[in-house]
């Protein structure tokens, strides 16, 4: 079931939302430690109590950041995928800062210019670092979710642009249906979700 093998310089991240405890230890059993949540309540409830039995652990928050619930995510999370905005990188830097805790970043890049999605858009980007450095948050990389039904291919190619106009050498993008896409794209962080586990349990 988890017999994913990906090149050695990608890291895959195991996408365990929705997805049961029996499954959950199945993954653990079979070695994978990097795993992506993209709610904070549900990360707490499959993790909180493995955290001290497997100390090699890496949780990757992949899903949308709340003001209200940075405090929770800067004890839990080992890096951030999501940072989508001036308001969040502000209250997660001081929130870091409290609690001493410097995690890895990336940027989340609203690569199709939608209006529903969350994300910096493209031409924002290079600012929005600046900013969230001088804030003191270690910026290491660029995230991306491609617009649904469309080839994700021309999406993939501008990450990887920007991301070495922005001199960024990580690249958190793929996903079950187009993993392997990503990586031909410069992917370093794929995060797999039903290819690993199968059909979302929740
Ligand atoms: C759910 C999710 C994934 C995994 O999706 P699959 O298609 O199941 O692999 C990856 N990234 C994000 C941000 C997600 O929310």
């Amino acid at each position: 079931m988890f017999d994913l093998t990906l090149p050695d310089h990608v890291t895959l991240i195991a996408v365990s939302k929705n997805q049961s405890y029996v499954k959950i230890q199945a993954a653990l059993d079979a070695g994978l430690r990097q795993f992506g949540e993209n709610r904070v309540q549900e990360a707490q409830r499959h993790w909180q109590d493995k955290k001290s039995h497997y100390t090699d652990l890496v949780l990757h928050l992949i899903g949308p950041l709340q003001s209200n619930k940075t405090a929770d995510v800067v004890a839990l999370f080992d890096c951030i995928h999501s940072v989508d905005r001036p308001k969040i990188a502000k209250i997660l830097a001081h929130e870091m800062h409290t609690q001493n805790r410097h995690l890895p970043c990336f940027v989340q890049i609203n690569i199709g210019n939608e209006s529903q999605k969350s994300g910096i858009a493209p031409a924002e980007t290079k600012a929005f670092i600046a900013q969230c450095r001088e804030l003191g948050l270690n910026i290491v990389g660029l995230m991306a979710i491609p617009p649904v039904d469309h080839d994700a291919k021309p999406y993939f190619q501008q990450m990887q642009q920007l991301a070495r106009d922005n001199n960024l050498t990580q690249l958190s993008m793929g996903m079950s249906d187009d993993y392997e896409q990503a990586i031909a794209y410069g992917a370093t962080h794929v995060r797999i979700g039903s290819r690993l586990f199968g059909a979302r349990d929740i």
